[in-house]
């Protein structure tokens, strides 16, 4: 299966097939029709009535020849997942038949109940009434007998209780305000700046027939138990590694799936941790890159359980190796075909470029909060601020051309921008390379790769609608500020530079070039006032300062109301998931562990016991013996311990109540964890009832 060629043209033809896309609606639809919803699509106009029908219609007979009975409006609750409806096609006729229908109202518009999804407070439940609304820039796709209709969703009352209405919002907000700069610079032809996005995707994959012995692994995406491997990823052997036949098999059919599905999955590769590996698919709209990550999380997960694996998305599955996150590759484009994030062969010159990057600077620094909080969840806690990469404080990576540039501006004016130049490598038949301006920093949580920023904090299990609403919007807002006043200025150029140069005096302390991961940056980004916000309870207070609701609301992308009930949904999903980490810790302690290890001590203590009658003594048996008791006693007074924390803690604050949850309950977990796994290095294996992290890691 892994060698399996796949012919240029069916690769060709196979890429797209099961979407809705613009060049199916092109030959499909009648050339008004088509028009009229190209023009909503590109220009965001408002959609006609009329068009829907004619739309439906189609996409009905499309979908019917794919196989399609059903369809159904796909929606991103603030779950993080994806939520679908399956309605068929038939209505019931006078003559006791039916026919296959789809009109423009089930188009554009569905009706869930909105009661069982969380709503922070926003609705009450026996109002049950939500809607989906149809958003016409993601297209429309045929899978598993269905055509899924990517929408909106929101309350009875017009509040979002989904990640995809701000995320569109945010897109707008950050439209408005580019091409507001793009005209101070005398630009006439774009009418639209729409943000970028190239999700670089981490997971692990692992044997289902091992997955399924362990409990943590179903109920939580993480091992709550398991003492580290002898080998783990000090040898950096697994990094770009050849890959393994079972994976590849894998693999290829997760590409063709989603090829099928017209993402554009591009590169993969193993990761830094054994059985880790990333997948990344080429850029796109934002909206639809969301979208489509959402596919990959969903295709990774079905295409290896059909291969005996299981995908593990958690930011981290295993204690102690690397975990998993999402890199998050953002830019800005006009719709006249300008990346506004290029710098071009010499930045010092680039005005445009140079007065976006400074607002992107800007942003980050001012609302480094902002962003921290669209990373955040209970999952990423384990990795951001917790020695593993990137830290907690949000800095970012300019590399030595920019900064200088940069460095020339703030002295009084930039004069030239240093080059790569050639990279000769001594052999006379390998070529000479052109060498990138810039290394490259792999600690920076938000760095400039060339053309583009990388946010790397974001989580790997997590939706990215959050931390590009985030962006778009905290971006919006310093861009509004440059755009004001451009717009009242003499000298645009002349104008831009003190923008510029004001920025980089008051915001230089957020570039950073250095190593992220070092020590000395802790104390540096303290010195410099950078926010160190590590954990998830800490960051989402950001949610609700007086800043960050007049931002989200100046923007239009999100209110007060919309905000706070953000804010109570992740609070009580932290709590949520800790209380579930902790039962099924508890569990598994009680069940499984402890009975293992009381079972392995009486056959020790047997086996004393017959050493002795044979006149004979074992200082080696009596020595594990006394260990495993010792450990076993420490052991069931961290199970009490924990349970006992579990019955606290209630208060009628839900801040209160999850930082009980970060500080007691988890807390009390660990301390659990810690004599399990020494547990699991002191009894047999043949008794011990858990596969080990050599398992899980290795024998893929
Ligand atoms: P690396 O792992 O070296 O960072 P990859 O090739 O794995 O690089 O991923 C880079 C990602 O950045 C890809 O998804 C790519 O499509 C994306 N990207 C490139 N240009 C842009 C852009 N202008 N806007 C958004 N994403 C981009
Ligand atoms: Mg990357």
């Amino acid at each position: 299966m892994a060698s399996e060629i796949i012919p240029q043209e069916s690769l060709e033809n196979t890429f797209g097939s099961n979407v809705f896309s613009e060049a199916v609606m092109r030959t499909r639809l009648p050339k008004a029709t088509f028009k009229a919803l190209k023009k909503t699509i590109d220009e965001g106009l408002p959609l006609d009535p009329t068009v829907a029908d004619i739309v439906a219609n189609t996409m009905k007979d499309w979908a019917i020849e794919k196989g399609a009975t059903h369809f159904t409006h796909w929606f991103q609750p603030m779950t993080g997942i994806t939520a679908e409806k399956h309605d068929s096609f038939i209505s019931p006729t006078s003559d006791g038949k039916i026919i296959v229908e789809f009109s423009g109202k089930e188009l554009i518009k569905g009706e869930p109940d909105a009661s069982s999804f969380p709503s922070g407070g926003l609705r009450s439940t026996f109002e049950a009434r939500g809607y989906t609304a149809w958003d016409c820039t993601s297209p429309a796709f045929y899978k598993n007998n269905t055509l899924y209709i990517p929408t909106a969703f929101c309350s009875y009352t017009g509040e979002a209780l989904d990640k995809k209405t701000p995320l569109l919002r945010s897109m707008q907000a950050l439209s408005k305000q580019a091409v507001r700069i793009l005209r101070a610079f005398g630009n006439t032809t774009a009418t639209k700046v729409t943000t970028t996005v190239g999700p670089e995707q981490e997971y692990f994959v692992i044997d289902k027939k091992l997955y399924e012995k362990r409990k943590d692994l179903i109920l939580t995406g993480r091992t709550l138990f398991g003492s580290k491997p002898p080998k783990g990823q000090e040898l950096e052997d697994h990094y770009f590694g050849i890959l393994k036949e079972r994976i590849a098999a894998f693999m290829l059919e997760v590409d063709q799936e989603l090829w099928k599905l017209g993402v554009l999955s591009k590169t993969k590769h193993n990761e830094v941790a054994p059985a880790q590996h990333e997948l990344a698919p080429i850029f796109t709209t934002t909206n639809i890159a969301t979208d489509h990550n959402q596919l990959v999380m969903e295709t990774l997960k079905k295409v290896a359980n059909r291969h005996g694996l299981v995908a593990l998305l958690h930011e981290k599955p295993f204690a102690g190796v690397n975990g998993s996150g999402k890199h998050n590759n953002w830019s800005m484009a006009s719709n006249d075909g300008q990346n506004l994030l290029e710098p071009g062969k010499t930045p010092h010159d680039n005005e445009q470029f140079l007065v976006f990057l400074a607002a992107v600077l800007e942003a980050v620094d001012e609302y480094a909060d902002v962003l921290r909080v669209s990373a955040a969840n209970p999952g990423n806690d384990h990795r951001l601020g917790a020695n593993e990469a990137p830290p907690a404080i949000i800095s970012a990576f300019l590399g030595e051309q920019l900064t200088d540039i940069l460095e020339q501006i703030e002295n009084g004016g930039a004069k030239s921008s240093k080059s790569g130049g050639e990279l000769k490598l001594g052999v006379t038949t390998l070529p000479a390379l052109p060498k990138d301006a810039t290394d490259r920093n792999r600690t920076s949580p938000f760095a400039f790769t060339g053309n583009k920023f990388e946010f790397r904090m974001v989580a790997s299990s997590a939706s990215i609608a959050e931390p590009n609403t985030a962006l778009n919007t905290i971006v919006a807002e310093t861009l509004s500020r440059v755009a004001d006043r451009l717009e009242k200025a003499k000298d645009v150029d002349a104008e831009a530079q003190a923008i510029v140069k004001e920025i980089i005096k008051k915001h230089k302390r957020i570039i950073f070039n250095g190593n992220n991961y070092a020590e000395e940056w802790l104390v540096e980004a303290e010195k410099r006032g950078l926010p160190n916000i590590k954990s998830t309870v800490a960051a989402i207070s950001a949610l609700i300062t007086d800043k960050t609701v007049k931002l989200y609301e100046k923007h239009g992308v999100l209110t007060k109301e919309e905000l706070h009930s953000r804010y109570e949904i992740y609070l009580e999903n932290y709590i949520k998931v800790i209380n579930i980490e902790a039962l099924t810790a508890l569990d598994m302690s009680k069940r499984e562990i402890l009975p293992a290890s009381l079972e392995f001590a009486g056959t020790v203590a047997s086996e004393i016991a017959a050493i002795k009658s044979a006149g004979s003594k074992s200082s080696a048996a009596e020595k594990l013996l006394a260990e495993l008791t010792a450990t076993i006693d420490s052991f069931g007074k961290n199970i009490e311990a924990l349970e006992a924390s579990l019955a606290g803690g209630h208060s009628t604050s839900v801040f209160k109540h999850a930082e009980y949850h970060r500080d007691v309950v988890f807390t009390a977990m660990a301390a659990l964890r810690i004599d399990g796994d020494k547990l699991e290095t002191l009894v047999d294996e043949r008794v011990w009832p858990l596969p080990t992290y050599a398992d899980l890691l290795f024998r893929v």
